[in-house]
């Protein structure tokens, strides 16, 4: 990608942006290794998955998987990732899934990443990897506990989580999953940690959209998790107009072009600074043999970067898609209606 792309414009406009960010006091987002400013995020990928575990929410453990064989199967994947720039990644697994924060931040440590880690449940697949309790508990209780993980650390680590990260089916919201919703509302107004839905299709991404106003929650604290599901492009206007965030994140997975395709539609209507962008890739598997196939982290670089240029992308373009707007997504600050 950066054979293309003029260092000097590139690092001019990253100046620009740091004017942007300069206010008192800074903005920072939260990593395994604690705070660190938005401006120094850098290259990021938004959605990424080191490890996860389908096993569901009543057999998890971390005894399913050995911290060791783990990295020595995902550093190379993260050494290549960083080799076209990447400084940050989100790793967006929930607990129940596989979140290991303790894996993470070896992960991190042994790569040099910025590694963001997450709070929330999530409530798709039929509710498969929803822990018992959260069947039976309030929103209020719900936000309770994903608050005291921002507030104390994850599970006696001292690791705070970042973002939240929730899941819906693709359907009309459930009360189970409303609640979902609403616990993850109440958690951003409490810790300015925004929200990542698992959504795909429009009807439920705006159902939440207008749960989350209900409750006194702007939409530029929700991303739109996997928004390319959702094939009307008018959607995504509509969405990004509100101020939410678009996240076309299946980029691990091919259709270049379509991808290509729905950004530029974007940028054509004047919201290329809503689109998030990343490859959902990965993913060790617990219980197949080395951990199964494994998603590398380049697509966006090898793949779709040629085909945006070829729409007449600038370096400033990949510079909001790929720093400035996860910057300015995953800032941690409280955004109200
Ligand atoms: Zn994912």
């Amino acid at each position: 990608m950066r054979r293309n792309l003029s260092r000097r414009n590139f690092i001019k406009a990253g100046a620009a942006f740091l004017l942007a960010f300069r206010v008192d006091p800074p903005l920072y987002v939260i990593t395994v290794n604690g705070k660190i400013l938005a401006t120094s995020m850098g290259t990021t990928l938004i959605h990424e998955h080191f490890l996860v575990d389908f096993i569901g929410a009543d057999k998890i453990s971390y005894d399913r998987w050995n911290r060791d064989e783990v990295v020595k199967k995902v550093l190379p994947y993260l050494q290549e990732a960083q080799k076209y720039g990447v400084k940050t990644i989100l790793d967006c697994t929930p607990a129940f899934l596989g979140r290991d924060v303790i894996l993470q931040k070896r992960l991190a440590d042994e790569s040099g990443l910025q590694v963001i880690t997450n709070t929330g449940y999530y409530g798709a697949v039929e509710n498969k990897y929803l822990p018992s309790w959260a069947f039976i508990e309030t929103y209020e209780q719900l936000a309770k506990r994903w608050i005291s993980e921002f507030e104390n650390g994850i599970e006696n680590t001292g690791i705070k989580p970042g973002f939240i990260k929730i899941s819906v089916a693709p359907a009309h919201l459930s009360d189970l999953h409303r609640k979902i919703v609403k616990a993850a509302a109440l958690t951003h107004l409490k810790t300015g940690l925004t929200i990542c839905s698992h959504t795909g299709p429009a009807l439920p991404a705006f159902e939440e959209i207008e749960q989350l106003q209900q409750m006194g929650v702007h939409p530029s604290a929700f991303v739109w998790t996997h928004a390319q599901n959702e094939k009307d492009k008018t959607q995504h206007i509509k969405a990004a107009r509100l101020g939410t965030w678009v996240s076309l994140d299946g980029i691990g997975w091919g259709d270049f072009e379509e991808y290509a395709d729905f950004i530029d539609n974007l940028k054509r209507a004047g919201l290329l600074n809503k689109v998030l962008i990343s490859h959902d890739a990965g993913w060790y598997k617990p219980g197949e043999k080395d951990g199964g196939d494994f998603k590398g982290y380049t697509n966006i670089f090898t793949e779709l970067m040629p085909l945006l240029q070829k729409k007449g992308f600038t370096e400033n373009d990949i510079q909001q898609l790929l720093v400035k707007n996860p910057a300015a997504a995953f800032a941690v600050r409280v955004r109200k209606t």
